[in-house]
């Protein structure tokens, strides 16, 4: 039996040690917090049970001191108990006011060695006391003091399961006193009394290491998932190849700060940048060298970053910013300032050095909006407005920006009214062979009188058709209009016809213009939809099946506004183009050397690529001698012609001939 407790004493040491040593192992893993969550859950589940066991040993001693009070000395009644109570009147009540949820780790492994120093004193405390009790007293007496100290440590033994350390110092203490004692006692009764005791003691130790080992397994497996949660939480809220925060982390933070404002009247700042050359990198020198750029910004952000600023990648090239607690207005610009000086920086990568460059969109809470989705649409727009109007700016959001978002807004509704394509109505604009002399084809350009508006140009409320999801409306109800009214053109003269950056991309609304086409009395082959380097560059696989699928019906395909986007060549040599119609923005400086070197190079290339070159804007005589001289043959501007209803410009074919322009000059 001796042999058995002490293997299980060993066992439990043994057990003990190996918690020890596993919880050494996993603090010296850096695993700090398991061992932490170890110890608080100890507390935890200890506290109700410990005040239980005070109140337990409380009652059974009073129990053992009145049943003795008449047989054994008062000091050993009153004095003794009246000091030991007392202790654990205040260890229970120190228990009972104790918090464990929030004590930090380092504080409940402390309470937890203290627990166990305090256990061990007061079994020696209390088996000492039970022991010079049983001097006095018949077996009655005697019999009470052996149920007393069984009893007690067996309720220790349950009641500190969770603290093993405590319980098995109780039992090895109680035990090792009582056990020797009643074996030398030399009474049967006493040495049977042994025997039972330490018998039930070793079962009970047995089940309280196992219970133990089930305990700190059971911590550790939700430890484990609570570190996979918060790993996955922290993995769906970073953005995996900047290690930013991404967007989802940005507005949920953006959302608190907003609603902490609302109660601490701190101003917050908000400000989105997007990469001015990021998509010619990308294009120039691949994705790998994209993703460096990006991780070089996401770090250079990452840097500027405190307590009360947090930065993201919002998706491509796109990083926001959002600031609280600004003391200045002034701070969030001179933020914004220093962002994109970082970001106008060279990256300097193995084998190039790139500059990205940047615009912006700052807003600010409460003045730009009243809401956190308000406000990072202040700052969209903000940014918008720099992209479109002053690339590499950073625009502030301001009352003049929220006027012309209410316009949009009114345009957008309007919009959605049914008869929308009655208000509308296309004028024409004559495209010139100067070879021939004469027109070549018309485009076709939507003019809009809105009853409740007014006139408003096409540039605003296709791009507003195109926020509101009524582009494929516009797009098929104007073709419709402009095919049926060519075919009151001569049969030599083309029709134009501009596509939305939308357009191609949609499968059902190209399907739509096949059908519309084929619907018309019009033939394919002098139609040409024209189409902008935006449409490519939204889906590019999408918009090359597109073109291949209008192709196939006879329809050309013209790439508008050549020029003004960032990676025109790249897309021109990969898509089966006709035609090219070189921007206005070069016809208008081709009196310089510049100007002229830049329409050469476009023209050369349509030579080499078979493609004809429309040279767009023109307005002065000069200009369409130079044209004519570096061999562009076709031209479209106010010169020729300004966009004019059908009837007025069959007129004028009527009355005029084909031959507008060289007619008037000739
Ligand atoms: P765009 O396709 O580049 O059309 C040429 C624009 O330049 C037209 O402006 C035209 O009136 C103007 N323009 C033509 N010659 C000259 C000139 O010599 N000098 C100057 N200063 N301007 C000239 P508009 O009609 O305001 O159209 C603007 C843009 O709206 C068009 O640019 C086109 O992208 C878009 N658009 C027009 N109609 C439609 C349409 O039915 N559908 C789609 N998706 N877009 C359209
Ligand atoms: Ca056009
Ligand atoms: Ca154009």
């Amino acid at each position: 039996m001796f042999h058995s407790l002490n293997r299980d004493i060993r066992n439990g040491v043994w057990h003990m040690k190996l918690l020890r040593n596993e919880i050494k192992f996993l603090k010296e893993l850096g695993d700090r917090r398991f061992y932490g969550q170890i110890a608080t859950r100890q507390l935890i589940e200890l506290q109700p049970q410990v005040i239980w066991l005070y109140a337990l040993i409380s009652v059974n001693a009073c129990a053992l001191a009145f049943t003795h009070y008449s047989i054994a000395p008062v000091w050993l009644t009153i004095a003794v108990p009246g000091a030991l109570l007392p202790i654990c009147l205040i260890r229970g009540i120190h228990w009972w006011s104790l918090r464990p949820h929030e004590a930090s780790d380092a504080e409940a492994v402390s309470y937890l060695r203290r627990t166990s120093l305090v256990t061990a004193l007061l079994s020696i405390g209390f088996v000492s006391w039970g022991l010079a009790l049983d001097t006095y007293g018949g077996p009655y007496e005697r019999g009470h003091v052996a149920v007393f100290v069984a009893i007690t440590v067996i309720a220790c033994i349950f009641c500190l399961t969770h603290l093993p350390a405590a319980a098995l110092i109780v039992t090895i203490i109680v035990m090792g006193s009582l056990i020797p004692y009643y074996l030398i006692s030399g009474n049967d009764v006493f040495i049977a009394i042994a025997f039972n005791v330490l018998f039930v003691t070793i079962v009970m130790v047995r089940i309280l290491l196992r219970n133990y080992a089930d305990f700190v397994r059971l911590v550790k497996f939700q430890t484990e998932t609570q570190r996979l949660i918060e790993e996955n939480a922290a993995l769906a809220s970073t953005d995996s190849l900047t290690g930013l925060p991404n967007r989802r982390l940005f507005l949920k933070r953006l959302d608190s700060w907003v609603a902490d404002q609302r109660t601490n009247g701190n101003e917050i700042a908000l400000a989105i940048f997007d990469l001015d050359h990021f998509k010619p990198i990308n294009d120039t020198y691949g994705h790998l060298i994209g993703d460096q750029v990006l991780i070089e910004i996401g770090r250079r952000l990452a840097e500027l970053s405190d307590a009360n600023t947090v930065f993201a990648r919002l998706g491509g090239d796109e990083f926001g910013v959002v600031v609280r607690q600004l003391k200045n207005v002034s701070d969030a610009r001179f933020l914004c300032d220093k962002i994109s000086h970082e970001l106008n920086k060279p990256v300097i990568l193995e084998r190039v050095q790139l500059v990205t460059g940047c615009s912006g969109g700052l807003a600010y809470f409460p003045e730009g909006g009243c809401s956190a989705h308000e406000l990072f649409d202040r700052a969209d727009y903000a940014l918008y407005y720099s992209k479109e109007n002053s690339r590499g700016a950073i625009t502030t959001f301001s009352d003049e920006h929220e006027n012309n978002i209410r316009g949009e807004r009114a345009i957008e509704a309007a919009l959605h009214d049914n008869d929308i394509l009655n208000e509308m109505e296309i004028h024409y604009q004559p495209i010139f062979n100067t070879r021939l002399r004469s027109i070549s084809s018309v485009e076709g350009l939507a003019r809009w009188n809105s009853p409740s508006l007014g006139s408003i140009g096409p540039d605003r409320f296709i791009a507003a058709a195109e926020r509101c999801g009524r582009i494929h409306t516009l797009t098929i109800g104007l073709l419709r209009k402009a095919l049926d009214e060519a075919r009151s053109l001569p049969e030599e003269i083309g029709l134009s016809f501009n596509l939305s950056a939308h357009d191609l991309i949609s499968s059902a609304t190209v399907i739509s213009i096949v059908s519309a086409v084929r619907a018309s009395k019009f033939a394919p082959n002098r139609l040409t939809l024209e189409l902008t380097e935006t449409a490519l560059m939204r889906d590019f696989e999408a918009a090359h099946a597109a073109i291949s699928t209008l192709r196939e019906l006879g329809i050309k395909v013209a790439l508008d506004d050549f020029g003004t986007g960032y990676s025109s060549l790249s897309y021109v040599h990969r898509l089966p183009l006709d035609i090219i119609k070189i921007d206005r923005s070069f016809i208008l400086n081709i009196d310089s050397k510049l100007g002229s070197d830049i329409v050469t190079t476009v023209l050369n290339l349509c030579e080499n690529l078979n493609l004809e070159c429309v040279a767009e804007g023109v307005e002065t005589d000069s200009q369409v001698n130079k044209l004519q001289l570096l061999g562009c043959h076709y031209v479209q501007g106010y010169l020729i012609g300004k966009p004019v209803p059908m009837q007025e410009l069959l007129l004028r074919i009527q009355t005029k001939g084909k031959i507008l322009y060289f007619q008037r000059t000739a």
